[in-house]
């Protein structure tokens, strides 16, 4: 497949979010560049909404001005983890030559800013030593996606990125440099790599390598260039398997509930026999301001998880994740909250009613030792 590399001046090169990223815990995301010549199949940067689907089989634009920019724009911003891979692999070939993520990493070391890095690309190796200067002074982790180890599956859908096993010896190579790591597997494929034998295999092999956890997620199959190359793959592929998506996805890009919830639950107790978490623990950053609001958030977060895997989605999965938010922004700690207030006080804050609050109480107890003494948290 033959890209084409165009520069391109970047306006900004961090976004915010609105709400802290409860999976990977990062504040901002960063893309080096536009469009990734990996070109997986089931990408969903081939989405109308990142504006790259007119282009994203041809060209790949680099940000030439990445680090001016970024340079500008680190000062103004509180610390939180920098996330990059989210959209567009930072690691991808054109990397070799540009170096602009290195740059982007060098930036970051200087400011103090932590980082989280997703890649399929154990080109990342090569950044190892500024990456553990960035851990040195505030945090860095580097999570690998590896959907699955079949060889046919992935020369049929990640035909152009580095091979799971590529990915994995370079995790082991993190893990050893002591950094945080773990794997994505995402997307699991309906009717493909979604099976107990696929999804142990790569939860085993990562737990080997050194993986503190893995994640994981179905397909999302947007209306437009990414469902249509996805299902171009399919029909070519595994056309028996066309009427189940057909059918899967019949209600919106995500497979319908009952699917996500018996294949979520599948890959966590497949996690538990390996000892083997699915949910990244939440880094705490150097002079981290109120870190009791920040595990109760996170608390509140997980159980919003779980009860995602048994009810697929619902109004009482909203009602934990928008009092997580309440916590984790909260300007004060809420464990002097409550030592000044009682539960009263918790029921104040937004979208904390009677029962969040008793159990909120219940986790400050838990931790009263901590959270109770001098600093409160
Ligand atoms: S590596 Fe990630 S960003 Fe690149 S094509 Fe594959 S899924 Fe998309």
């Amino acid at each position: 497949m033959e890209i084409e590399y165009r520069p391109y001046q970047a306006r900004s090169m961090v976004n915010r979010l609105k709400h802290v990223d409860d999976w990977f815990w990062v504040s901002y995301t960063l893309n080096p560049y536009r469009g990734c010549a990996h070109l997986c199949v089931y990408c969903d940067a081939r989405d109308n909404q990142y504006g790259l689907s007119a282009t994203f089989e041809q060209v790949v634009y680099y940000k030439e001005n990445a680090v001016e920019v970024l340079e500008r724009q680190l000062p103004r911003l509180k610390r939180g983890i920098v996330g990059t891979g989210g959209v567009c692999d930072a690691y991808q070939p054109i990397e070799v030559e540009r170096r602009i993520t290195r740059r982007i990493l060098e930036m970051l070391a200087q400011h103090r800013f932590p980082v989280e890095v997703l890649t399929k690309s154990d080109l990342v190796l090569r950044d190892l030593d500024v990456l553990q200067e960035i851990n040195n002074v505030a945090w860095a982790g580097v999570l690998f996606t590896i959907t699955t180890f079949d060889p046919v599956v992935t020369r049929r859908f990640e035909p152009y990125a580095p091979s799971p096993e590529q990915r994995l010896a370079a995790l082991e190579r993190v893990a050893e440099a002591g950094l945080t790591t773990g794997v994505m597997l995402c997307p699991y494929l309906p009717g493909i790599s979604d099976d107990e034998a696929h999804l142990e295999e790569v939860v085993r092999r990562a737990k080997g390598a050194g993986a503190q956890f893995v994640l994981h997620g179905g397909l999302t199959l947007k209306k437009g260039p990414q469902k249509t190359r996805f299902l171009e793959a399919l029909e070519r592929y595994y056309p028996h398997l066309l009427p189940r998506y057909e059918q899967l996805y019949s209600t919106g890009f995500s497979p319908q509930g009952e699917y996500s919830c018996r294949v979520g639950q599948l890959v966590r107790e497949v996690c538990r026999r390996h000892g083997m978490p699915d949910r990244m623990s939440r880094p705490i950053l150097p002079g981290e301001e109120f870190v009791i609001n920040k595990r109760i958030a996170e608390k509140l977060f997980l159980r919003a998880y779980e009860m995602g895997l048994e009810e697929g989605t619902g109004y009482r999965i909203w009602a934990y994740r928008k009092a997580a938010w309440t916590v984790d922004e909260w300007p004060e700690s809420i464990a002097k909250l409550y030592a000044d207030r009682g539960e009263a006080g918790l029921r104040e804050l937004p979208g904390i009613g009677r029962s969040l609050a008793r159990e909120i109480t219940g986790w400050l107890k838990e931790s009263a030792v901590e959270v109770l003494g001098a600093n409160h948290g």
